[in-house]
């Protein structure tokens, strides 16, 4: 039997922000995520898999940054009137999870400076708090490319763009990239941060009493590096 072609399991929020993009949910990208979610699948598949959605999720990150006009030649000698990207990007990962998309993204960029930063609950306020910072100098002056799969609540998305913010990134020049949303987290973070682009892979159900994201996928750093 040939099933329909069109994708069913995603909970699209009646009101979607503005901010947020989502990627063409064809029934490859569906299958790819029926992979990850699976709770039988290797470490090895979860790994291809995982990086195979990334790469479609920067490729889509890419497409939001501004160009310019820009002409060439060709080998013909004839003149294109094509385009060039206006400014410099850089990727800021969320760690742990977040390092696994950093190779996704040297993939399409090349020699692309990254940096990282480090966000964990402080046991004391139960508020995420930053413990580890490490950016290119210019970052200021770069267009963001910010990297973790999963926006579960949105607490240490909103401490990374706060931390961009204060080394002086523009929220506007900020582009948060993750493998799957919770509707909760989505509004959270798109209330306070309504100029960051937001590109994400799905949009779950929700969160459970634990803040995972269901159906989710588990863990993703547990399934990347441990299982
Ligand atoms: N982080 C994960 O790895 N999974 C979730 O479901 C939520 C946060």
């Amino acid at each position: 039997m040939v099933v329909q072609n069109t994708p069913t399991s995603q909970s699209t929020p009646a009101s979607l922000p503005p901010n947020v993009f989502t990627l063409p949910q064809t029934a490859q990208l569906e299958a790819l995520y029926t992979i990850i979610r699976d709770k039988n699948t290797s470490r090895g598949d979860f790994l291809f898999y995982s990086d195979r959605v990334i790469r479609l999720l920067v490729e889509e990150g890419l497409n939001h940054l501004p160009v310019l006009p820009k002409t060439v030649e060709t080998p013909t000698g004839a003149i294109y009137e094509g385009v060039g990207f206006e400014g410099k990007i850089c990727g800021v990962s969320i760690l742990r999870a977040g390092e696994a998309m950093e190779a996704g993204l040297r993939e399409v960029c090349r020699s692309v400076r990254i940096g990282k930063i480090l966000i964990q609950r402080d046991e004391e306020t139960t508020q995420p708090k930053l413990f580890y910072s490490k950016f290119p100098p210019d970052i200021a002056q770069r267009y963001v490319l910010l990297l973790d799969p999963m926006l579960a609540t949105g607490g240490s998305a909103i401490k990374a763009v706060d931390v961009l913010k204060e080394h002086g990134v523009p929220e506007e020049r900020i582009i948060f990239i993750n493998l799957i949303s919770s509707p909760e987290g989505l509004k959270t973070f798109c209330g306070k941060f309504p100029q960051t682009r937001v590109i994400t892979g799905w949009i779950d159900q929700g969160l459970n009493e634990k803040a995972y994201i269901i159906p989710g996928l588990g863990d993703f750093g547990e399934r990347r590096y441990c299982l």
